[in-house]
């Protein structure tokens, strides 16, 4: 096999584009595409990451045939640009850079300026007729190198720089003179020395190759592997390398380099989007040292910015940028994420990928580009990343609260966040995990920060502009995020910060409005979001692709309104026992428990049905039409035992039982394990009256709103963790007498079902036999998985975060159906139900139903609907559609 593709030049371009991204990387993959359609890209090669895969599990070692490759690709970018690398007079400098075949925005490891040392430095100083620009490229490749390679500390680096400026009281870069960068490049030599006992590498072979292997240890960084477990990304992927040509943006003041997108990734507005710096290299942008420029003369004038934008400073450069962006987003059909480098005026692109953009974005530009003709209507809907909706279900500020504003900085990520300060990102975790909400302050973010910006609702950073590591990753994480807010600064010591000229300490709260920048003492109050235009537009399209019906699991009316607003078309599953827990009825739900036979039970239950009733009926009037699935008590009864001292005396003074007595009974009920105990339909069986009485409950309700409103929900009443045909038979007849019962008392009647929860793996494998005594199924997947993998879903999360690692569950099976284990069970119970009854009704109700896999899953199995949690609605219906197309 291939192990090398090149790109540029004459290099055959075909097999490296025909190749997947899996072997030649995103990067490699589209420098190669990009040069095949004839744009400028500097010539250079892509090692696979087959190689990399290969070399890490060698341990380490290189394969033998890498070495010949490598030669050839090396031959091909010194024969195209017409230098030789380590050649003293006229070096060829390389760049090395990492590409997995999704991209890792600024988690693996770039080394550019590769080839200079202390012989081709002079030689580069001497054909660009520019020793300033030469020393400065070596002590850049000096610091690059060390950190990524050799894993030298690059404050180092920074402070020797800190103190070379200070000594000649320069207050930028810029006014550095070449023998300033030279005396610079020899203390970094210094420093290299001092941290490692060795010198510098001088030789430019042993500098690729340490380069090369920088980039394949990269991929099993600490921080690669936590925004692949993030994102859902396999670890077995590897990650190309690609050797490129060096191109200089930092030739002087026809040079300049830059990040843009096609269109804007906060908003989706279309637009080029961007930024750029004259005189710099591209890690200048990214890291946030200085302050990029606009691109467009439009958006300068409009951020009231005096550095002119590219359009106005280069022109030229400006117009076949524009070109380029307008022919790769025709032949990708989709927003494009660009490097680009102007060497002495002359246009480079050093990569084009799918450029990540917030939900927002997002759904608008999937209706700009099918309305463009770009897209059609189902790659629009397929485009859209159903998790992602969640960013713009929760509220946004209200804009007529009283904002105290602090300080405004660049409005990076959408979306608004308050909680407390967090300094840095073990500290956000730490305090996200006991249950604050934190927002992350820092200068800037690194990699490094990644697990705290996930734990944080919002990132807030002093320096950086749209396009740094802070901006890119809150974006892609869906935090609001506001960059480069230069009125905050940080006493680390200290453990304070101002903001504007507010004093504050960490742990104080503050406010970020992402959209505008804007940054807010205090909490500021929320409205509700805006569920029009495009998002409204995206979910009509998705409900005409789809097929299963959307559910909700809710059971109070507050939240059937808030799923129904959401386009939930019935409830799936409504736990009753959620209602017991309610504070003026949790006495009536003890007495029930604790009395010791069956007419203490039902004196306690006659108290607890009108409660019952009015609960059902204020649900059934807001899904009045709908079909309504009710499931009947589930949990063990000991949930609701009282635990408190105090508690048992309120029981005693209400019962007139003694203290000690029901202490003596509490201790009676206890389980061993109560999730495989006295529970679900074990309930009914055994104490009749409790599912007699919520049987009345509903069926009363049901009545009383037909009486009141003319329309009737649909009940499905249901009963849970069934495992025989007979449980369900004697609990159906005792369902359907009571219906007859209250039919007969109200003289109304109502059409209603009977139907089970399929949750043991018993009631699948019989689900033909169950079915008979069924008019529905609805998979309770959250017991079915815990049942099947003999998994306690409440003690779980003690090992399975180290299983998800270990690469054992490929995703934590409560959160993604295991399709192929559990699955099973699912698939065989809906085909043996079916065929006992072709018209038995399927769905889910586990949280399985809020899963884009799952219900991918569930598509395939042909279930009739999926249920899922008011705010996960959306997201179902579209996965729903994504399914289905
Ligand atoms: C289930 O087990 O999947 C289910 C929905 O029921 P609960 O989560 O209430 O046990
Ligand atoms: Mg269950």
């Amino acid at each position: 096999t291939q192990t090398v593709y090149h790109f540029g030049g004459n290099a055959d371009h075909s097999d490296a584009r025909q190749k997947d991204k899996t072997i030649t990387g995103g990067k490699g993959a589209n420098l190669a595409e990009m040069a095949s359609i004839g744009l400028p890209v500097p010539p250079g090669f892509t090692i696979t990451t087959e190689e990399c895969l290969r070399y890490l599990d060698l341990g380490g070692d290189f394969p033998a045939e890498l070495h010949d490759a490598v030669a050839k690709g090396v031959a091909h970018v010194e024969q195209t640009v017409g230098k030789k690398l380590g050649d003293a007079a006229d070096p060829l400098l390389v760049s090395v850079r990492s590409g997995a075949a999704i991209s890792m925005p600024g988690m693996m490891d770039t080394v550019l300026n590769l080839g200079l040392n202390d012989e081709t430095v002079k030689g580069l100083a001497e054909t660009s007729g520019d020793a300033r620009f030469a020393w400065d490229s070596y002590r850049r490749f000096i610091q690059m190198y060390s950190d990524v390679v050799l894993g030298i500390d690059h404050g180092l680096f920074e402070e020797a720089l800190e103190i070379m400026r200070e000594d000649n009281g320069f207050y930028s870069d810029t006014e550095m003179e070449a023998s300033h960068w030279e005396e610079l490049t020899r203390e970094y030599l210094k420093i290299v020395a001092n941290e490692q006992d060795k010198p510098f590498p001088q030789d430019v072979d042993t500098q690729l190759w340490g380069a090369i292997r920088a980039v394949f240890d990269s991929w099993d960084s600490e921080r690669a592997k936590i925004y692949r477990r993030l994102n859902d990304i396999p670890h077995d992927l590897g990650t190309a390398v690609n050797v490129q040509a060096m191109v200089f943006g930092n030739m002087g003041d026809d040079s300049a380099t830059g990040v843009a997108f096609t269109r804007d990734p906060s908003t989706g507005e279309k637009y080029y989007y961007g930024e750029w710096l004259v005189n710099a290299q591209g890690e200048d942008v990214v890291a946030g040292i200085r302050t990029p420029q606009y691109l467009t003369k439009a958006r300068r004038e409009e951020a009231g910015a005096d550095k002119p934008s590219m359009e106005e400073a280069m022109p030229a450069a400006y117009e076949e940028l524009a070109r380029v962006f307008d022919l790769l987003e025709k032949h990708y059909k989709d927003m494009q994420d660009i490097e680009f480098t102007v060497q002495q005026g002359q246009l480079f692109l050093l990569q084009t990928r799918t450029g990540k953009r917030t939900a927002k974005a997002a759904l608008k530009m999937a209706v700009e580009m099918e309305s463009e003709g770009l897209i059609d209507r189902k790659t629009a809907v397929l485009r859209i990343d159903p998790m992602a909706l969640d960013q713009l279900l929760h509220p946004t500020l209200d804009p007529d609260a009283a904002r105290d504003i602090l300080t405004k900085g660049l409005p990076a990520s959408p979306g608004a966040a308050s909680g407390k300060i967090a300094l840095d990102a073990d500290t956000a975790e730490l305090w996200a995990n006991r249950g604050d909400a934190v927002i992350l302050v820092r200068v800037e973010t690194s990699p490094e920060d990644i697990h705290g910006m996930h734990a944080a609702k919002g990132i807030l950073t002093a320096r950086g502009g749209m396009t740094s590591h802070a901006a890119v990753v809150a974006r892609g994480m869906g935090r609001p995020c506001v960059s480069g807010a230069s009125g905050v600064s940080i006493d680390r010591k200290a453990r304070t910060l101002r903001i504007g000229s507010a004093e504050l300490a960490e742990g104080d709260v503050v406010t970020l409005d992402g959209g505008n920048g804007q940054v807010m003492r205090g909490q500021v109050d929320t409205i509700e979001p805006e569920l029009a235009g495009d998002f409204a537009k995206v979910m009509e399209w998705a409900d005409e692709a789809r097929r299963m019906g959307v559910r909700t699991n809710a059971e109070t009316p507050e939240d059937c309104k808030t799923a129904r607003s959401f386009g939930a078309e019935g409830i799936g599953l409504c736990r009753t026992e959620h209602m017991f827990f309610d504070a003026d009825r949790i006495m009536a739900v003890r007495e029930m428990i604790l009395a010791e036979r069956e007419d203490g039970r039902r004196a306690a239950l006659t108290k607890l049905l009108p409660e019952q009733r009015s609960d059902f009926e204020a649900i059934f009037e807001v899904m009045a039409g709908l079909p309504c699935t009710i499931r009947l008590l589930d949990p063990p009864l000991h949930e609701f035992l009282p635990s408190e001292d105090s508690d048992i005396d309120d029981i005693a003074a209400a019962t007139g039982v003694g203290a000690e007595q029901l202490k003596r009974r509490i201790a009676e009920l206890h389980e061993f394990n109560p999730m495989l105990g006295h529970r679900g339909c074990r309930l009914g069986i055994t104490y009749p009256e409790i599912y007699e009485m919520q049987a009345r409950a509903i069926f009363e309700a049901v009545c009383a709103v037909k009486e009141r409103t003319g329309e009737a929900p649909l009940p499905e009443v249901m009963i849970p963790l069934v495992a025989t045909r007979r449980e369900l038979e004697i609990l159906r007849a005792l369902v359907d007498r009571v219906a007859e019962e209250v039919f007969a008392e109200t003289g109304t009647r109502v059409e209603y079902l009977v139907g089970t929860m399929i949750e043991l793996p018993r009631a699948a494998l019989m689900a033909g036999e169950i079915a008979e005594e069924a008019r529905f199924f609805s998979f309770g997947t959250n017991d079915l998985t815990q049942t099947t993998l003999g998994v306690s879903r409440d003690d779980a999360s003690r090992f399975l975060g180290t299983y998800v690692d270990r690469g054992i569950f490929a995703r934590d099976p409560f959160v993604s159906l295991d399709v192929d284990g559990v699955g099973q069970l699912v698939e065989l119970a809906a085909e043996r139900g079916r065929k006992t009854d072709p018209k038995l009704k399927l769905g889910i109700c586990g949280e399985h139903g809020g899963d884009p896999a799952s219900i991918a899953f569930c598509e395939q199995v042909g279930l009739d609907y999926v249920s899922a949690s008011p705010f996960r609605v959306p997201i179902a219906r579209l996965a729903a559609a994504q399914a289905a197309l």
